[in-house]
């Protein structure tokens, strides 16, 4: 008899995570990603702020899964689903054929329907991300160093992040960080310390998930840090010159982006439930509702809790719907034999700078020295290759001790920029 084919889309966490449960599997199993490489968002943010550099967080899917011989990697975008069919379409028409589908396509940053924001205010999801943007802030410096008067300077100097999550929280922090320690003395006819950064929140707190004694601290820090923190800001307008909110207006060339998300748009071809964010709403196992050998997994799916609390997207959530997903395909359940998705919580944790972290689990908060190297040490474990846990630990340990940031590289010319 031939073997069930199983084809997953996205080698994010839940991707991944499904697949490398299903080793031993007797499947026939493929893994399409548009990219060569698995990465590990949450240190995206390091990379863009110059403490790490990109294959630091990034591992090539094929080389994870060089010893899974039930596994085939294919490099390709998906662009249609077809149920009825069992097909998947990759962008050169090529179809693929599927008894289960397991989608984990994560999402994308939204513009709340002003796309053109993103040319000048990029947010950060992939490695290109991550590296437009630390050229856009490190040439910032190079072009201010090269003006004389302070006036023409300041939006050189002045960093917008819109957005006050975790992302937008762990942004402002390393880029105070790098402008008042990492960069100082290395400039002569500017002082980078003497740089502007805001931190521009829609809600009454940053950090709007985490309890609001953590906001607090989260928010005394990077005050302490010379980050302004504005709430209850709305952003109405991003230009060229800078950043335009309820009749305000801060002059800038360096706007990050960190405010929304916006599901793939594959999940359309699905024709099924979505929700705001473009998410599938799926049934308590994670398929789609009618079809229950087509799953939606990780940051793609709006999956609840037990309260029918909308799980968030985040890592954990992630891994743990991959590695459940796994258990129903190796058994080849039938819909009455699965149990529902139960999200375990692990807790949630946002660095905010050097020994400044805040984090809980279930009633507890903690934030300081100790939450910083339990979210050091809980990155590290998290990290898929053993290569890229010791690069990163090494990096960690020359940045703590002397502020170093290795990857300060500019590859653009800066006249053209
Ligand atoms: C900057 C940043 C910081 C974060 N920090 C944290 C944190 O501190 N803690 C935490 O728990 N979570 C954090 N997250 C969230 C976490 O990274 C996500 O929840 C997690 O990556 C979701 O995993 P996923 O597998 O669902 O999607 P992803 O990891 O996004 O993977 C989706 C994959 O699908 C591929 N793909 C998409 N569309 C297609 C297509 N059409 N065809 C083929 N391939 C496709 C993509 O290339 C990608 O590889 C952060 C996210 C970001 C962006």
């Amino acid at each position: 008899m031939s073997k069930k084919k199983v084809v997953i889309i996205g080698g994010g966490f839940a991707g991944i995570n499904c697949a490398k449960k299903l080793k031993n599997a007797s499947l026939d199993i493929t893994l399409i990603d548009k990219k060569n490489h698995h990465l590990f968002q949450p240190l995206l943010y390091q990379v863009a702020t110059s403490t790490l550099s990109a294959p630091d967080i990034a591992t090539p899917l094929r080389s994870l899964f060089k010893k899974q011989t039930n596994l085939k990697v294919i490099m390709g975008s998906v662009v249609t689903i077809d149920k009825q069919e069992k097909l998947i379409f990759l962008e050169n028409g090529e179809s693929i054929p599927f008894d289960y589908l397991v989608i984990a396509t994560g999402t994308r940053h939204s513009y709340f329907g002003k796309d053109e924001w993103e040319e000048i205010a990029p947010g950060l999801k992939t490695i290109s991300d991550a590296v437009k943007i630390r050229e856009k802030i490190l040439i910032s410096f190079e072009k201010a160093e090269r003006m004389e008067d302070t006036e023409s300077q300041k939006p050189y100097l002045q960093f917008a992040i819109i957005g006050g999550g975790p992302t937008g929280v762990e942004m402002a922090g390393a880029i105070a960080e790098l402008a008042n320690k990492t960069l100082k003395n290395n400039f002569r006819n500017i002082d980078p310390s003497t740089s502007k950064i805001y931190l521009i929140e829609g809600l009454d707190r940053i950090l709007p998930t985490f309890p609001s004694t953590l906001s607090h601290k989260a928010k005394e820090n990077l005050s302490k840090m010379g980050v302004e923190v504005m709430t209850q800001k709305m952003v109405t307008h991003i230009d060229e010159e800078g950043v335009h909110f309820d009749g305000d207006f801060i002059p800038s060339k360096n706007i990050i982006w960190a405010a929304g998300n916006q599901a793939s748009p594959l999940l359309k071809t699905l024709s099924t439930p979505l929700d705001k964010q473009g998410r599938a709403i799926v049934e308590q196992d994670l398929s789609i509702t009618h079809f229950s050998n087509i799953f939606v997994i990780g940051d793609a799916s709006c999956s609840y809790d037990i309260g029918k609390k909308v799980l968030p997207g985040i890592a954990p959530v992630a891994i743990q719907q991959g590695k459940y997903i796994a258990k129903i395909l190796k058994k080849d359940l039938s819909t009455e034999k699965r149990f529902p998705f139960v999200y375990f919580d692990k807790g949630s944790l946002a660095t905010i700078g050097k020994n400044k972290a805040v984090g809980c689990f279930r009633k507890w908060t903690f934030s300081g020295v100790f939450a910083y190297f339990i979210w050091a040490f809980v990155h590290i474990l998290y990290l898929v290759s053993f290569r890229n846990r010791i690069a990163v630990g090494l990096e960690w340990v020359f940045h703590y001790l002397n502020n170093s940031r290795r990857a300060r590289l500019i590859t653009k010319n800066i006249d053209k920029t």
